[in-house]
């Protein structure tokens, strides 16, 4: 090893700042978060497999898959939002259990299982990437764990798209509902009957939904941005963002 002399760089003189300049706080608008689409108002019906969607929905779903894919590069990725991973479409009321939240339009259910080798192991590490490439193509979307919403329910991702002019009453009250996605909780209550919080952090608001009428709401129903600030929109995005911009950090808390 050899040493060298190393000339420190003398640091500038720091340049005086006027003391008697007067500091006009400004307004900053809501920060949008990159990625926020609004999806057409296109109420037609399509088929997916066997399932039934709205355009809109599907649209919005196409979006949340070009989201996921920055998280798989150039390979293909593993769950199929778009085809087949649907488990559940909308203007359905074929499996029990979902209280009518699929019974018209906007909601959509994912399977998380993987139908390629190993098959029938659970890809957990996909779980997050989705959720996020959902919320912010527009959907309140939560991961039911295996028997959350019924004995024996099936682990998937529920998802209701956001502002969908045909949500049933029970998906409508997912979204902005006393235990709904814009208050911070799951959309479904626990046992005892409570609301339980939404395990993927708060709602993710974009301008389109503002302007649609949904807001995040505060458990009173008041705007929660002027409320409580670590809901506050930098803070949001400065969590979300890391997701798309750089490889996932490894590991779930279900590894
Ligand atoms: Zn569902």
């Amino acid at each position: 090893m050899v040493n060298r002399m190393v000339t420190p760089t003398p640091f500038p003189n720091p340049t005086p700042v006027s003391t008697t300049a007067i500091f006009t706080p400004t307004a900053f608008p809501p920060l949008e978060l990159a990625g926020c689409k609004a999806p057409p108002e296109d109420y037609t019906i399509v088929h997916v497999d066997k399932w039934l969607l709205n355009q809109r929905t599907y649209v919005t779903l196409q979006y949340a898959a070009k989201l996921y894919q920055v998280k798989c590069g150039p390979e293909p990725c593993p769950v199929d939002i778009t085809g087949s991973a649907i488990t559940q479409g909308s203007y359905s009321n074929t499996v029990l259990g979902s209280f009518d939240t699929h019974a018209c339009g906007g909601a959509v259910d994912l399977s998380v299982i993987s139908q390629t080798n190993p098959r029938y192991t659970v890809l957990y590490n996909e779980i997050e990437p989705l959720i996020h490439a959902l919320r912010v193509a527009g959907f309140a979307a939560w991961f039911r764990d295996l028997g959350e919403v019924y004995p024996g329910s099936p682990l998937h991702i529920h998802a209701v798209a956001i502002a969908d002019k045909q949500l049933s009453q029970a998906a409508r009250d997912q979204i902005d509902g006393l235990s709904g996605y814009l208050r911070g909780y799951s959309g479904l209550l626990a046992k005892n009957g409570t609301e339980q919080p939404d395990p993927h952090g708060g709602p993710i608001i974009c301008q389109w939904m503002r302007d649609a009428g949904y807001e995040a709401l505060s458990q009173d129903g008041r705007n929660s941005w002027l409320i409580d600030p670590l809901t506050d929109w930098h803070t949001e995005l400065s969590t979300i963002s890391p997701t798309y911009l750089a490889p996932l950090a490894e590991g779930t808390p279900h590894d």
